[in-house]
């Protein structure tokens, strides 16, 4: 380490969670920086005494103003990350040979390399670079993964709200190789499906759901589904190959839909097996009870309801709401498939939630499997926040 690198120096006592590995330092347990480092620019992080904590990338702007690349001495430099994205990538080599196939090559925290996001789709990798600190080493993350990963193109999706809270403007666009073409087919668990890279919700396609959507299906055989905040239809068409007598999919936006619609031709499934209908869930799940409507699997997979702990009541209020309107339409003996993508939202909370909504609807519910987030979606034990995607499978009788 040269003198004149930055150095973050902790307040007294706030030393605590980087001894446990927790790769964030937040901006109240700065006592005061030595240097004036640039947004993503290397700093030590060194506690009231000097000791040595952990290195990492500095972002002035953000709450989060360090975080850890290496919790020990190592130079952070073009080798670091190529290290940290071979490791990553080679425990998903299984994965990797599908050729069509498509997975997460690189989880953020989870994969020591917070703030970055790599999915893979087919001969294509879509990329995140979500703070200051990956923003810096952009241009080598993408040069390692070039020779890493044989692909014909990598595209930047950038594109995400964070990105402003580190100081950056969202950014879309070809980084290496040739641009992806606009409707991608990928394979997952036997089913084609479209994903556009280019504008579709995250990178294209939620593959944090890759191992439920044939789990839930298991259950779908010669029942009638519904499939709320269905997207480009992941569990509808899941739901469908294995053998469902008919899935309804509802979703707000038209354009996903259309995809869905597409996806089902893909797949040669008989259209009169399915419907989609474009609408708020809120609204529609109310309407099919008011008409009497029923379903024998009824499956929930909301968007984030809670970006922060200010929402939390509110949040919580709304997954009980369609939780509720749920268990209301399903069929005696049904079933409910009910997840949430809210890290803040924990396991043990997100089930009282389903309980409190089974009470007001007046069915006795028990669970028979829960779902986490896909394999290639680790959580490292060290940043336990990694952990987001929770699910219920519920018989309501
Ligand atoms: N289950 C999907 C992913 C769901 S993402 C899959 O397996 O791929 C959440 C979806 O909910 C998005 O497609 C979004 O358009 C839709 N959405 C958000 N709010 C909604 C609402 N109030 N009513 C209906 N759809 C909504």
């Amino acid at each position: 380490m040269s003198r004149s690198e930055p150095i973050v120096i902790l307040k007294r006592g706030r030393e605590k969670s980087l001894l446990r590995r927790h790769p964030w330092v937040f901006s109240g347990a700065v006592g005061r920086v030595k240097g004036s480092p640039e947004p993503g620019q290397t700093a030590d992080v060194v506690a009231s005494d000097g000791r040595f904590l952990g290195r990492g990338a500095y972002c002035p702007s953000s709450q989060i103003r360090v975080r850890i690349w290496a919790f020990d001495q190592q130079q952070i430099t073009r080798e670091f990350f190529a290290r940290k994205l071979a490791a990553a990538i080679g425990r998903r080599q299984a994965q990797l040979a599908v050729a069509e196939g498509a997975c997460r090559l690189v989880h953020g925290e989870s994969d020591g390399l917070p703030g970055l996001v790599i999915d893979r789709y087919g001969q294509y990798l879509v990329a995140q670079f979500l703070t200051a600190g990956t923003e810096r080493w952009k241009q080598d993350i993408v040069a390692i993964l070039a020779e890493l990963v044989p692909c014909r193109g990598i595209f930047e999706r950038s594109d995400a709200a964070v990105r402003a809270k580190e100081g950056l403007a969202p950014v879309k666009g070809v980084l290496w190789g040739r641009e992806p073409p606009r409707r991608l087919i990928i394979e997952q668990a036997g089913i084609k499906i479209l994903v556009d890279v280019h504008n579709g919700h995250k990178t294209g396609f939620y593959l944090d759901q890759a191992e439920n959507r044939p789990l839930v299906a298991g259950y779908c055989r010669g029942k009638t589904v519904l499939n709320c905040f269905s997207y480009t239809g992941g569990f509808s068409l899941a739901a469908l190959a294995a053998g469902a007598a008919h899935v309804t999919s509802i979703d707000s936006s038209k354009a996903v839909l259309d995809t869905a619609g597409r996806n089902l031709e893909l797949n040669g499934f008989d259209p009169s097996r399915a419907d989609f209908v474009n609408g708020n869930v809120f609204d529609v799940l109310r309407k099919y009870r008011d008409q009497g409507r029923r379903f024998d699997m009824v499956i929930l997979d909301p968007p984030k309801f809670v970006e922060s702990y200010n929402h939390l009541k509110k949040a919580s209020r709304a997954y009980k709401d369609i939780n509720l309107q749920a268990m209301r339409i399903i069929s005696p003996e049904g079933m409910l498939a009910t997840f949430s993508c809210s890290g803040l939202i924990e396991p043990a909370l997100f089930q009282k939630i389903v309980f409190d909504a089974s009470l007001d609807a007046g069915r006795q519910a028990c669970i028979i499997r829960r779902f986490s987030q896909a394999e290639d979606h680790p959580v490292a034990l060290n940043f336990p926040e990694g952990a987001y995607l929770k699910g219920l499978l519920c018989i309501v009788e």
